[in-house]
């Protein structure tokens, strides 16, 4: 039996101490811990990597404090579109969606695409009547609804994030200070088998069906038994350009890094080279994990069968 491994993330930015009351530090740490708890569990069993992300990720994805299902950001246009997406490093099978409204559980759907369908990647309205199809469980518009990603929508909801005067300076400043909320979870089982998966209600603002490296395989999400499982966060643009994921087991099966060595090459050369903010969570076959971020904070933890056990917000 190979050490087994749950790595997480709750999403990375400006997360800073001054700005958090003990209580939402608290709450923050306590929704950390009971999406661990809940996927090692499932390792500790005996059961599967695949299995244990998605414990993990469907109680992050209720927990209202995190940008994914429950909780997630607003869109340009005042929705909620999620994506998510599953990768089995044993087989290299993959699902994903993106755009999904009413969706309760995206990893759900996305492990249903990957599992039932003959596709990778479905999108919108197709997602959505795919989820129908097999029985997804889906929730009215309020389900998803928070008093607090709804007053950061407004406060920018009448501005253009993208161009690069002075307004837009300020605003990218605002922009910046909205935490990415995403989550993430990474798995090795004691087979030594590697799940990864991510989950996100994307940016706030974002337009024109914008999608992000989260359900991108490869650019938010990858996991191969012969190197690694990795679940990114951040400014989802930069790790798209950056192939952020896919990069680490590359570094890892073409040069022979260790994981820890080849996660700090891509978030702290390759990303920061053309201003991606954010980090990720990843575990090699071997059960080792690693978070990496170049922000000032990520929500993180992970739990290892060596009695290994820790969940942090800051640097
Ligand atoms: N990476 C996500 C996106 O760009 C956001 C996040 O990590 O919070 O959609």
């Amino acid at each position: 039996m190979s050490k087994y491994t749950l790595a997480i993330h709750g999403g990375a930015g400006t997360i800073l101490k001054e700005d958090m009351t003990p209580e939402l530090e608290e709450a923050y740490q306590a929704g950390l811990r009971q999406a661990m708890d809940a996927g090692f569990a499932v390792l500790e069993q005996g059961g599967s990597a695949l299995n244990a992300i998605k414990a993990t990720i469907v109680i992050l994805e209720d927990n209202m404090l995190f940008n994914a299902g429950r909780g997630s950001v607003f869109t340009k246009k005042g929705v909620q579109e999620m994506d998510a997406a599953v990768m089995d490093g044993r087989t290299l099978d993959a699902g994903a969606v993106t755009g999904v409204r009413n969706v309760r559980n995206p990893i759900e759907l996305a492990m249903e695409v990957m599992l039932n369908s003959n596709h990778v990647f479905l999108s919108g309205k197709g997602a959505q009547d795919f989820a129908i199809k097999q029985g997804i469980k889906l929730e009215p518009d309020e389900y998803f609804f928070s008093q607090f990603r709804y007053d950061q929508w407004k406060a920018i909801r009448d501005s253009d994030t993208y161009s690069l005067d002075h307004t837009h300076q300020r605003l990218e400043e605002l922009m910046r200070d909205k935490k990415f909320g995403t989550v993430g979870a990474v798995a090795c089982d004691q087979n030594g088998n590697i799940a990864a998966a991510t989950s996100t209600g994307g940016m706030t603002n974002k337009k024109y069906g914008r999608i992000g490296d989260s359900p991108i395989i490869g650019a938010g999400t990858y996991a191969n038994n012969a190197t690694c499982g990795i679940s990114c966060t951040g400014h989802g643009e930069l790790f798209i350009r950056a192939a952020a994921a896919h990069d680490v087991s590359c570094l890892m099966e073409y040069k022979g890094l260790s994981l820890q060595e080849a996660m700090e090459i891509v978030v702290h050369e390759k990303l920061m080279a053309i201003g991606g903010e954010g980090g990720m969570i990843g575990v090699d076959a071997q059960g080792n994990a690693a978070l990496v971020f170049n922000s000032q904070g990520m929500y993180r933890g992970f739990k290892s069968s060596d009695g290994a056990s820790v969940v942090a917000i800051y640097k």
